[in-house]
C-alpha cells in the first residue's frame, strides 16, 4: 500500500510560543493562504479534525470542511460535540485534553517518536495550566511516564512555554496588572480588558496576552477571571473565563458569550464595542452572583 500523504492544516495562526515544536515548520494556516490550502482540503480522502467540537470553531476552514463530502473523524475533548460533525467522534470530555485521547487513540495502534512524545506532553502540559486542573486523575500521570519513557525533557518543554517572555511581554504584564485588572470584591470576580489600540501601543504580538487570564486567579478570594480581548481579525470581542472549584465557566460561556469549553476554563464571543462586551459581562456575573459568593 502507498503511504498515505498527509498534511497538518491550522484554521489561523498559532502563537509564536508553539513555534518550537517539532515539525511546526510544516503546518499549513489556512486562514491567509486560502488558495493553497483549500484545494488540499479537498482532495483529502479522509480529514481528522482535533480539539475543536464544532465546525464553526474554525472559522472560514470549518465551511470549507462542512462543503467538501468525505470521511472525517473527530477527536476531542469538548461536552457536547457538534450533531453529524464527523463520521467517527472520539469525544471524552472526561479526559484532561484532546492530546490525551489522542495518545491513548496512538498507543492502541503503535508506538510513538519522541517528537510525537514532545507534542502531545505539550498539549496535554499547557491545557491543564501545567497540570493544576483537570488533572487529578491517577491516569494521567501514568501517561506521563510513558511519554517520559521516550526520553523527553519536560522541565526543558516547560520553559520553552512559559519562560520565553520577552521584555517587551514583561512590561506589557505588568501593564495589565497594574492598570487593567479590576477586581469586583464582591462578586470574587477579576476582570481585564484589552483593546487593539493597547496591541499597537504596546507592540503586542500574537500569543502575547496568553496565560493573563489565569494570573488574577492568584489573588485569595477570586473565584472567576475574565479577559476581554477585542479580535484582530473579526469585528468582536473575545471572552476568555477561567475559575477555580466548582464555577461553571463553560455554563456561563454558552449562557451568555455564544462559547462552551470546560468547567475551569471555557471562552466565547460578543459581537459589539468593549463596552458593551463589559456591560453583558456584569450581567452574566450578576446572574451567577449566588454561586460565587458561596465558599
Ligand atoms: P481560551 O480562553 O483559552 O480561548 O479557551 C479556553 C477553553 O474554552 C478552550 O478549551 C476552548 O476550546 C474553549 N473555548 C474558547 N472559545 C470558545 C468558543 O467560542 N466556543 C466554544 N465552544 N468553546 C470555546
Amino acid at each position: 500500500m502507498p503511504e498515505a500523504e498527509i498534511h497538518v492544516i491550522a484554521p489561523n495562526i498559532f502563537p509564536d510560543f508553539l513555534q518550537w515544536i517539532p515539525g511546526a515548520e510544516d503546518i499549513l494556516i489556512y486562514e491567509g493562504h486560502e488558495d493553497e490550502v483549500r484545494p488540499i482540503v479537498e482532495a483529502a480522502d479522509l480529514v481528522i479534525m482535533c480539539d475543536h467540537g464544532e465546525l464553526k470553531r474554525m472559522w472560514t476552514l470549518g465551511d470549507v470542511i462542512r462543503d467538501h463530502p468525505t470521511h472525517r473523524i473527530m477527536i476531542d475533548h469538548h461536552l457536547d460535540p457538534e450533531p453529524g460533525i464527523a463520521d467517527l467522534v472520539i469525544s471524552h470530555p472526561e479526559l484532561s485534553s484532546t492530546c490525551e485521547v489522542l495518545l491513548r487513540v496512538i498507543l492502541e495502534i503503535d508506538s510513538l517518536t519522541q517528537s510525537e512524545a514532545i507534542s502531545l506532553y505539550t498539549g496535554m502540559m499547557t491545557d491543564t495550566g501545567a497540570f493544576t486542573y483537570a488533572s487529578n486523575r491517577p491516569e494521567i500521570f501514568e501517561l506521563i511516564s510513558i511519554l517520559l519513557s521516550y526520553g523527553i525533557d519536560k522541565d526543558k518543554i516547560y520553559r520553552n512555554i512559559f519562560f520565553t517572555y520577552s521584555p517587551n511581554r514583561m512590561k506589557f504584564m505588568g501593564y495589565m496588572l497594574y492598570v487593567k485588572l479590576d477586581v469586583w470584591k464582591k462578586a470574587h470576580t477579576a476582570i481585564m480588558t484589552f483593546t487593539n489600540a493597547e496591541r499597537r501601543r504596546f507592540g503586542v504580538l500574537n500569543g502575547d496576552t496568553e496565560g493573563l487570564v489565569n494570573m488574577p486567579l492568584q489573588i485569595q478570594g477570586v473565584k472567576l477571571s475574565i479577559f476581554l480581548r477585542e479580535d484582530t481579525e473579526h469585528p468582536c470581542i473575545r471572552v476568555s473565563l477561567r475559575s477555580v472549584d466548582d464555577f461553571p465557566c463553560n455554563e456561563m460561556a454558552a449562557t451568555f458569550f455564544g462559547g462552551g469549553g470546560h468547567k475551569n476554563a471555557a471562552g466565547g464571543e460578543i459581537w459589539g464595542t468593549m463596552d458593551e462586551a463589559v456591560a453583558l459581562v456584569k450581567k452574566a456575573v450578576q446572574k451567577y452572583m449566588d454561586q460565587l459568593k458561596a465558599s
